[in-house]
């Protein structure tokens, strides 16, 4: 018996998940597209598709930081969540990242925001990831890659909690023109 193919593309035991990358320190253009070349090589993976760069100024804890770049990308993977997670702070490192750097300035920093329908709430892993429904430099690379796409824990769709989070106002999120994770891209 033949298996009937899926809408989504995706192959046998694979799972489409959503990263978001970051960087505010060094070269950051080129931290993202280093990380996101390592992620599509990672056994196991296939990269789907990314969407541009946003920059938005740091407005978090812990006092002032240099303004990041950030960018989301799609996988098929056959990886398990914590898995993958292992294999991200794997390319965080090789990237540069030292330990110990949450709430600092970080040259690479790879979140697992969604990871197909999947729930998952444990100590050191929560996906949906707990804090991208506040984010305006998460929300709007997302909703490039997909505004119907419904978040599993809220039952919204991407563009709906983007509308929430624009009409909230808040730091502002530029697109960096022509900026992308391809290296052959254009810089802007
Ligand atoms: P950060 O310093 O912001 O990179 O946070 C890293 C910490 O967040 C690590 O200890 C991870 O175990 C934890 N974490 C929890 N949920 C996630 C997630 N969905 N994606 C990436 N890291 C996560």
């Amino acid at each position: 018996m033949t298996e009937s193919p899926d809408p989504a593309g995706r192959r046998p035991g694979e799972e489409t998940v959503t990263l978001g990358l970051g960087s505010n320190l060094g070269d950051r253009l080129a931290s993202l597209r280093r990380g996101w070349a390592a992620v599509g090589a990672l056994d196991g993976v296939r990269p789907l598709d990314c969407s541009g760069i946003w920059e938005t100024a740091y407005v978090g804890p812990g006092g002032a930081q240099p303004p990041y770049l950030n960018a989301c990308a799609r996988i098929a993977t056959v990886l398990a969540p914590r898995a993958l997670l292992t294999a991200l702070q794997r390319i965080e490192r090789d990237c540069g990242r030292p330990p110990a750097t949450h709430l600092r300035p970080r040259i690479l920093d790879l979140d697992i925001l969604l990871f197909g329908d999947r729930l998952v709430r444990e100590p050191d892993l929560v996906i949906p990831h707990p804090r991208l429904r506040e984010r305006a430099f998460v929300l709007e690379p997302l909703a490039e890659l997909d505004p119907g796409l419904i978040l599993p824990d809220s039952g919204l769709t991407v563009g709906a909690v983007r509308a929430i989070i624009r009409a909230a106002g808040g730091p502002p999120v530029r697109p960096l023109p022509g900026g992308t994770l391809a290296w052959d891209g254009n810089d802007g």
